[in-house]
């Protein structure tokens, strides 16, 4: 199944998918108005197709690719749910697509009331008082959200707050985040039942505390119980409380970051609010903060006096942290995708989540070890560990059979607290028959492991390729392709 030629290996020369008319100005007239320097000694190799060649070689790639559109993605702490159309839609809008970002304000009412009206419906969702939409990403926003942590600390003379504490079943961007801001990180394991150890964070919280980041729900997909405890014992020792809320999907008009206590949050809108995730973006990470961390936001931010929108940068911004405004596009997804469903239909796309994790957890308890008690939220998490041991079959192996049902594996490996773990997040836009068929899948392949373990091993044979050296695939990856004269 592995043939398919690259485009440069189906080329002929002097093939061709248009014929335009040849070109009325003098030859070499271009090339005049550019220095020299500029200039190509020889002309660009690019593939000569048919145009029926080109269709059918983009088609085959896109049949090679699995995502939302083809079947269950259940990766973990990804939000891989099928995003409605409409908002794909409605970004396409002449109006919003064909806009420039130097057009100025006087031209673009219009999509600066959107991302107010962005910004004050994320202060809703979240509890929060000011919003930015610049950030390009989830940790993007966290750095930008640490940011503003440190100008707080900074403006009242306080140097002392050198110190992010993270708990041990964070995202592994959290310690990245907070290492690139300048902080030291300070781990904090997690508590037997899964939430934060607190006797542990009240010995490490003290006056070199800058702030806690939180996920809330965890990685494991658990709800922390002891919020309120933990931001008291976070703000008495004068530290901020940050809200990794890249997977807001289980919480969305249930409860507010706001709420609990927490100072900043970043929000992922390509997890949640209706931009596809994967492939590398775009993205969006916008941060909220309460009002007194408000002046620090990055410019600009979008004003409303009277009926006019301006941009405006707070009086104490930590600068910009993007060109321009932000993946603007992905903006308009989100609001889109906020304003169809409306405040009963988030709270219920939340509720729906959640249900299904919770059915699929209870389904699949007795086929996996569950090593955290539920209820879960949005996600849950199960280890393969006692089955590598009775039959050396492990979670890779699990996610390497899915592949051949016509399944996204779960995310594995993750958190890093739980061994051979599978995170699973089926997500509100599935059917119940789809997650009835998943269950079935999983506890196959389980099955399978127990009765004919080699039979894993080799998975997964119905792919377009195999199995990978994931090893050699990361450290030595061949992302170019070398063509036979060695240019
Ligand atoms: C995805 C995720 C992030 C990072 O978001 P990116 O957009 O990939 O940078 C951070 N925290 C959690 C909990 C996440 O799931």
């Amino acid at each position: 199944m592995n043939d398919m030629k690259l485009s440069f290996e189906k080329s002929r020369p002097g093939r061709r998918c248009s014929s335009p008319p040849s070109a009325d100005i003098p030859q070499g007239y271009a090339a005049s108005l550019l220095p020299a320097g500029a200039l190509r000694s020889k002309p660009p190799r690019l593939p000569e197709m048919s145009e029926v060649d080109v269709v059918r070689h983009y088609t085959a790639l896109s049949r090679r690719s699995f995502g939302v559109d083809n079947g269950f993605y259940p990766l973990g702490s990804c939000t891989m749910k099928y995003n409605p159309r409409i908002s794909e839609e409605l970004a396409a809008l002449p109006g919003f697509s064909d806009t420039h970002p130097l057009e100025g304000e006087a031209a673009s009412q219009g999509c600066l009331a959107l991302m107010h009206g962005l910004s004050g419906a994320l202060c809703e969702i979240t509890g929060m008082d000011a919003f930015t939409l610049a950030p390009a990403a989830g940790a993007h926003g966290e750095w930008t959200g640490l940011l503003l942590i440190r100008a707080w600390h900074e403006s009242r003379d306080d140097s002392a707050r050198t110190t992010i504490l993270v708990p041990d079943s964070a995202h592994g961007t959290n310690p990245a985040s907070a290492a690139l801001a300048g902080y030291r990180v300070q781990p904090v394991p997690s508590a037997s039942d899964g939430g934060v150890d607190i006797d542990a964070l009240r010995r490490l919280a003290g006056p070199d505390t800058a702030g806690l980041m939180l996920t809330n729900p965890n990685t494991l997909g658990l709800f922390e119980r002891r919020i309120e405890d933990i931001a008291a014992i976070v703000h008495n020792a004068g530290g901020l409380l940050y809200y990794d809320g890249a997977n807001l999907n289980a919480i969305m008009g249930l409860v507010r970051p706001g709420d609990m206590g927490f100072d900043v949050v970043h929000i992922n809108l390509h997890k949640t609010f209706g931009t596809p995730h994967g492939g590398g973006g775009p993205g969006s990470g916008p941060v909220g903060c309460r009002a007194r961390l408000a002046d620090f936001l990055p410019s600009p931010i979008v004003r409303k006096e009277g009926d006019t929108y301006s941009f405006a940068e707070p009086p104490r911004s930590i600068g910009r942290v993007t060109g321009f405004y932000g993946n603007f596009a992905v903006l308009v997804k989100a609001y889109a995708y906020i304003l169809s469903l409306g405040a009963d239909g988030l709270r219920e796309a939340s509720e729906c989540a959640v249900l299904h994790a919770n059915y699929m957890m209870n389904s699949l308890r007795g086929v996996l070890e569950l090593p955290y008690e539920g209820p879960c939220m949005h996600e849950f998490v199960l280890s393969a560990r006692a089955l590598r041991e009775e039959t050396g079959c492990s979670a890779l192996d699990i996610s390497k059979a899915m592949l051949d049902q016509g399944m996204h594996p779960p995310t594995m490996y993750f958190p890093l607290i739980v061994a051979e773990a599978l995170m699973i997040e089926p997500t509100e836009t599935e059917s119940p028959e789809t997650l009835d068929e998943a269950i079935r899948v999983i506890a196959n392949i389980v099955e399978t492991a127990r009765r004919d373990p080699a039979a894993l091993h080799e998975a997964p044979r119905t792919t377009p390729v195999g199995r990978l050296n994931e090893v050699e695939a990361a450290r030595r990856p061949v992302v170019r392709y070398s063509f036979e004269d060695g240019d």
